[in-house]
C-alpha cells in the first residue's frame, strides 16, 4: 500500500487522535464516552466503568541515567490515576505492559514493582495482570479501571458560560524540574522542582470531592500543559475562555529558578506538561464552598480564568491583554 502525503508533524498528536475518532466511531450503546476525555466510560447498570491508558518510554518520557526505577514505578501508576482523578472516579484495578531491553538489570525491574506497589497500597488498587516483551528501549503502559457514580462524573464538555476556570495546586513545577535534570546543573537546591516530575501527586481526592458534591462542571488533569488542556476543556464544552495570566499559581522554587530557563516568567506555567493537577470549571455560586474545600484537603485552588461563548475564542490576557493564536499552546509528541 502507498503511504504518501501529510506526515504526523503535521497532523500532530490531537489531529491525529481526531482522525482515529472519525475513523473509529462508537456503536455500542453502553459507551457513555469514547475516545475524548480523559478516560473511557461504560454504562454498568447503576454505575459506570471507568478505563485508561498511559504510555511511557524511554528517552521520550524518561532517560534511565536520571531515572530512579523506583519512583518510574510510582509515577506509571500515578499518571493513569491522575486521569481517574479528572472524572472524579474510584481507582480499582490495572493491568501493565513491559517491553524491556535484555540488557536491563533484574534490580532496575524489582524497583520498579515496589515504586509500583508503594502506590498502588496508597490509593488501593489491585494489579490483575499484564504483558512482557522484549524491547530496544523500556516502554511502560499500564490500564486503569475504576468506578464512578454515571451522574457524578465529570467530563471535559460541561463548561459552561459564566463558569469560572480554576486550577489546583501550582502550575510549571514539573516541566521546570524536567529541563532542570536535563541541564544537569543546580540539581540540589531546585530539589523540589525535579521531585514535582518524578514523583506527581494524583489528585484522587480533590476529584472525587468536587464530583461527587456536584462543584464542577467540566474537569481535566494537566498533563500537557495549561494552555493545551483548557483548549480541550472548551472544544468539547464549545466555550470560549479568558485567563489571567498573572493569576496563574507559581511556587516560589519556580519563580526562583524560571529566570534561568526562560525570559518570559510564565511560558513554562502556561505550557509545560506534567503536573497533575486538576483544572476544572464552576459556576460562580460554589466559589465559597470551593475555597473551604481547599483549605480542608490542604491543596491549594486558584480562580485562573472564566469561561465566554465560543465565539469569543481564547484569550490569555497578559501584560498586553493579547489574544493567543491556538496552534502554540501546549505539547505535542509530534511537533
Ligand atoms: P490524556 O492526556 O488525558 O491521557 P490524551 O490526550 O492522551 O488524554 O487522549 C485524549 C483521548 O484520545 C482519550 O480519550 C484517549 O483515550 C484517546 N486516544 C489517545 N490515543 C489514542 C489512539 N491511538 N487510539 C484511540 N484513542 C486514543
Ligand atoms: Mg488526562
Amino acid at each position: 500500500m502507498k503511504t504518501t502525503g501529510k506526515g504526523l508533524r503535521e497532523i500532530g498528536e490531537f489531529g491525529l487522535i481526531a482522525k482515529i475518532r472519525n475513523w473509529m466511531d462508537a456503536s455500542r450503546a453502553d459507551v457513555v464516552q469514547g475516545i475524548g476525555d480523559d478516560v473511557a466510560v461504560v454504562k454498568m447498570g447503576e454505575k459506570a466503568l471507568l478505563i485508561t491508558t498511559d504510555i511511557l518510554i524511554e528517552d521520550i518520557h524518561f532517560e534511565r541515567s536520571w531515572t530512579d526505577p523506583y519512583r518510574l514505578g510510582e509515577k506509571a501508576l500515578a499518571v493513569n490515576l491522575s486521569d481517574i482523578a479528572a472524572m472524579g472516579g474510584i481507582p480499582k484495578h490495572f493491568l501493565i505492559s513491559l517491553g524491556l531491553p535484555k540488557t536491563l538489570p533484574f534490580s532496575f525491574v524489582s524497583l520498579f514493582y515496589r515504586g509500583l506497589k508503594k502506590m498502588a497500597n496508597r490509593f488501593q488498587v489491585d494489579l490483575i495482570g499484564g504483558d512482557t516483551s522484549l524491547s530496544q528501549k523500556i516502554i511502560i503502559n499500564i490500564c486503569l479501571i475504576g468506578e464512578g457514580k454515571k451522574g457524578n462524573l465529570l467530563f471535559r464538555n460541561g463548561a459552561k458560560v459564566g463558569d469560572d476556570l480554576y486550577v489546583s495546586g501550582t502550575l510549571g513545577d514539573a516541566a521546570l524540574g524536567l529541563k532542570i535534570l536535563q541541564d544537569k546543573g543546580a540539581k540540589r537546591k531546585s530539589k523540589g522542582l525535579i521531585d514535582r516530575h518524578l514523583s506527581p501527586n494524583p489528585r484522587i481526592e480533590l476529584g472525587q470531592a468536587l464530583a461527587g458534591k456536584q462543584i464542577a462542571s467540566a474537569m481535566i488533569d494537566v498533563s500537557d500543559g495549561l494552555l493545551s488542556d483548557t483548549l480541550h476543556i472548551i472544544e468539547e464544552s464549545k466555550v470560549g475562555v479568558r485567563i489571567w495570566e498573572n493569576r496563574i499559581p507559581l511556587s516560589s522554587l519556580y519563580r526562583r529558578w524560571v529566570g534561568t530557563y526562560s525570559k518570559d516568567p510564565y511560558r513554562i506555567a502556561l505550557s509545560g506538561g506534567e503536573d497533575y493537577e486538576l483544572l476544572f470549571t464552576a459556576s460562580p455560586k460554589w466559589k465559597a464552598v470551593i475555597l473551604s474545600l481547599a483549605r480542608s484537603l490542604n491543596v491549594p485552588i486558584t480562580r485562573v480564568g472564566e469561561i465566554l461563548p465560543e465565539k469569543e475564542g481564547f484569550h490569555l490576557i497578559g501584560k498586553k491583554g493579547k489574544k493567543i493564536p491556538q496552534r502554540r499552546l501546549g505539547f505535542d509528541h509530534f511537533k
